[in-house]
């Protein structure tokens, strides 16, 4: 098959991008203006800085995430909650979900992704850099400029289902085995479970660190156990798309924002590469990034939620 029915070559900020159409869409995904949108939507999120809670640069991101919301989204939903991480200290977070009513309506697919960076790098080579906040160009960024293209491409290409995107504060929050990590997905699922389970997701499929430049997406564990029929999906649409990304193999266990919804028995998946050296490092910046990567994850997910 032919999946390689355009190539263009341009120079975007300094450095050459390749833009594909692909097959699939009947023209209604344009390549090159959504790979803009998304890079676009990556750079300024890194311009901002660390975007970890109680920083400058998370506030950015929030103004950020409502205005896109309401310029492209039906709804867009705020849950605040309060974080208490010893007897005197608690932190004020939030998710932001921005809904899309679709055509159809039933139950939503619900995509999330992290907009918060970890408040330190821990992982980081360097000892004397473990307190400082890391960029999360990839690990943060990539996820939530994905999520602000879809909701630029959902308010002119609308689905069949509700879709609703959902950016979840407090994923990388505390250190390791803290418990203080998944914060904003943990809320969610607990306020969920209050919920009619008619008002369930129909699937909650979480993207993470998906910009690495070598592009590796293994299946995870929980995903596999809890959301095959998605999984063969995705799969299937990438295999289409002619999208080298994701491999058959499963490989990790991972616990991110998808693991809260899978505990309650919801079909729930996570595109995560997480074979990146630079996770939770200094050198999670802009330059380790790929578009192509990006939009790569960006048009098999926007394709899969056309299909269901
Ligand atoms: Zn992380």
């Amino acid at each position: 098959m032919n999946w390689l029915r355009q190539v263009r070559i341009y120079t975007v900020f300094g450095s050459i991008v390749l833009f594909w159409s692909l097959p699939g869409f009947g023209g209604s995904l344009d390549s090159e203006k959504y790979s803009r949108v998304i890079w676009n939507y990556l750079e300024t999120l890194c311009a901002f800085g660390p975007r970890n809670p109680g920083s400058e640069g998370y506030r950015e991101t929030l103004d950020l995430i409502r205005k896109v919301g309401e310029k492209y989204a039906d709804q867009v939903v705020e849950q605040p909650f309060l974080v208490r991480s010893s007897m005197s200290s608690s932190h004020e977070m939030v998710n932001l979900e921005l809904q899309f009513h679709g055509t159809e309506g039933g139950a939503p697919i619900l995509i999330g992704a992290h907009f918060d960076t970890r408040p330190f790098a821990d992982e980081d080579p360097d000892p004397e850099k473990w307190s400082k906040p890391i960029l999360g160009a990839n690990d943060g960024g990539s996820g939530t400029a994905v999520l602000l293209g879809l909701a630029q491409y959902l308010s002119q290409h609308p689905v069949a289902r509700p879709v609703h995107l959902v950016f979840f504060d407090g994923e990388d929050f505390g250190a390791k085995d803290s418990g203080m990590n998944l914060l904003g997905s943990t809320h969610y699922a607990q306020q969920l479970a209050q919920e009619d389970k008619a008002k369930w997701p129909y699937w909650v499929l979480v993207i993470d660190m998906i910009a690495d430049k070598d592009l590796q997406i293994f299946k995870e564990s929980y995903s596999q156990k809890g959301s095959a029929n998605f999984l063969d999906k995705i799969y299937a649409v990438a295999k289409d798309q002619g999208n080298q990304a994701l491999k058959e193999e499963l490989k990790y266990t991972i616990y991110d924002d998808h693991y809260p919804f899978h505990r309650m028995g919801i079909p729930s998946t996570v595109l995560i590469d997480f074979d990146y050296p630079y996770w939770h490092t200094l050198q999670d910046t802009l330059d380790k990034c790929s578009i192509e990567s990006m939009f790569s994850i960006f048009s098999v997910v926007a394709q899969t939620i056309r299909d269901l």
